[in-house]
């Protein structure tokens, strides 16, 4: 199983900081990628980062990426999950949304079973943190939003956003030791069990 850690953006990406200017969520998401991907590949994980590179890459190349290592290694063999943190303004001031979150694409592939595991894992390791969940439209905790990446990708694929740069009190648990560290033991204890289930692979 290859597992692809994409980290939203780069630094020459418009706007994507808090308020206050003093956090920038390329580097944050690079920050956190790379640590997953350094923890996955201790445990024994084939996982690397889809995009090394510090500047944006685009999301039609991070797509091509994604599916040269599909045709390589079949789809069902590989995993891109994007990082990001969300924003609900526009960047010029601070907000109240607060939670964290994961979407897939719409209709039922295995990115909704990839994103059961990283519910399960932010409800048992984000204790007394906001889990945003989407019960209502389909009966599955994820948000389903038909992002470019999520689309077009042809392996399962989740984008998982990460509370708000944009409020208060997320920030402060974003920019922690333990808000980093449980962030980054979400997505690698998600990841273990969605890989220790072997689901038959649905058409994307
Ligand atoms: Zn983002």
């Amino acid at each position: 199983m290859k597992i692809l850690l994409d980290p939203g953006h780069g630094l020459n990406t418009p706007g994507k900081r808090s308020p206050d200017g003093q956090f920038l969520e390329a580097i944050y998401n690079r920050e956190i990628a790379k640590r997953i991907v350094a923890k996955l590949q201790n445990k024994g994980y084939d996982a690397e980062l889809l995009v090394p590179e510090e500047e944006d890459i685009s999301l039609n190349e991070r797509v091509r990426r994604t599916n040269e290592h599909c045709q390589t290694l079949g789809k069902s063999n590989v995993i891109l999950l994007s990082i990001h943190v969300n924003a609900a303004g526009n960047g010029s001031q601070w907000m109240n949304a607060t939670g964290w979150s994961c979407y897939t694409c719409k209709g039922q592939t295995e990115s909704d079973r990839l994103a059961d595991c990283l519910y399960k894992a932010a409800e048992q390791i984000l204790e007394n943190q906001v889990i945003r969940t989407d019960y209502a439209r389909d009966g599955d905790p994820d948000w389903e939003e038909n992002f470019y990446i999520l689309r077009h990708s042809l392996c399962p694929a989740v984008l998982v956003e990460q509370f708000f740069m944009d409020n208060k009190k997320n920030l402060a648990y974003l920019i922690s030791d333990e808000g980093k560290r449980n962030l980054i033991d979400v997505i690698v204890s998600g990841l273990e069990s969605f890989c220790s289930l072997s689901f038959p692979f649905h058409e994307h």
